[in-house]
């Protein structure tokens, strides 16, 4: 049986018990070499319990419908082993077309990237833009505390009030991971809010999968009794 993504599975009495990676690229992504399914055997041997498939949806365009029966596929396939979530990474230079909204309103969370970024889309157009969204939504790969210096704003706040995640993102390529790693005033700014936070890998080839980062991760996120999305 496919359970949805709510709150009472990924936490117990506030704290996570699962290894979740809700972060990945497939052959969907012009950038993924994987098929979903080596993504998600890869997945189920280093440990993880919850694996989100989240291609980007400017590669997948017009394929969006066949994207999702195709991960709802999946999902059905390795119930028994795995819980699979269908994601969609969405980029903000520039904003995303209009309809994506009503198109992924099926879907279990979209991620959108770089809000951080200089080039992205203003913040504030991006919250009008998460009013759309049915579906839950969280931030990759975004320096929420930077972002929260540049707009003068407190980002935990307006994210907490807009139903919005986090993403920790262990690709490595990001220096604010590293940071929330020792960084306790920041852990423990981020627990006291209330928001929750996702672990992704941004994996696009599973020879690279950083497996020990995200045990780390998800581990961190359990000491703090921090909630999962
Ligand atoms: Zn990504």
């Amino acid at each position: 049986m496919v359970r949805p993504y709510g709150e009472n599975i990924s936490h117990k009495g506030g704290i996570s018990m699962y290894t979740v990676d809700l972060h990945n690229h497939t052959v969907f992504s012009y950038d993924g070499s994987n098929t979903p399914e080596e993504i998600i055997e890869n997945a189920i041997n280093c440990g993880v319990d919850v694996i989100g498939i989240t291609d980007h949806q400017f590669s997948i365009g017009e394929n969006l419908p066949a994207y999702y029966r195709y991960i709802r596929h999946c999902q059905l396939k390795y119930a028994d082993r795995i819980r699979v979530l269908c994601g969609l990474e969405i980029g903000t230079r520039p904003a995303p077309p209009e309809s994506l909204p009503r198109a992924t309103e099926m879907f279990d969370y979209v991620l959108f990237e770089s809000l951080d970024d200089e080039r992205a889309m203003d913040f504030y157009e991006f919250l009008e833009w998460r009013r759309l969204f049915k579906c839950k939504v969280g931030l990759a790969h975004a320096d929420i505390f930077k972002l929260g210096e540049r707009y003068g704003a407190d980002m935990l706040k307006v994210m907490r009030n807009n139903d919005i995640f986090w993403e920790l993102n262990t690709s490595g390529n990001y220096i604010y991971y590293y940071d929330f790693l020792t960084n306790e005033k920041k852990q423990r700014a981020v627990k006291e809010s209330g928001i929750p936070v996702s672990v992704g890998s941004d994996t696009h080839a599973v020879n690279e999968y950083r497996k020990k980062q995200v045990r780390r991760a998800n581990e961190l996120l359990q000491k703090l009794g921090i909630p999962l999305p």
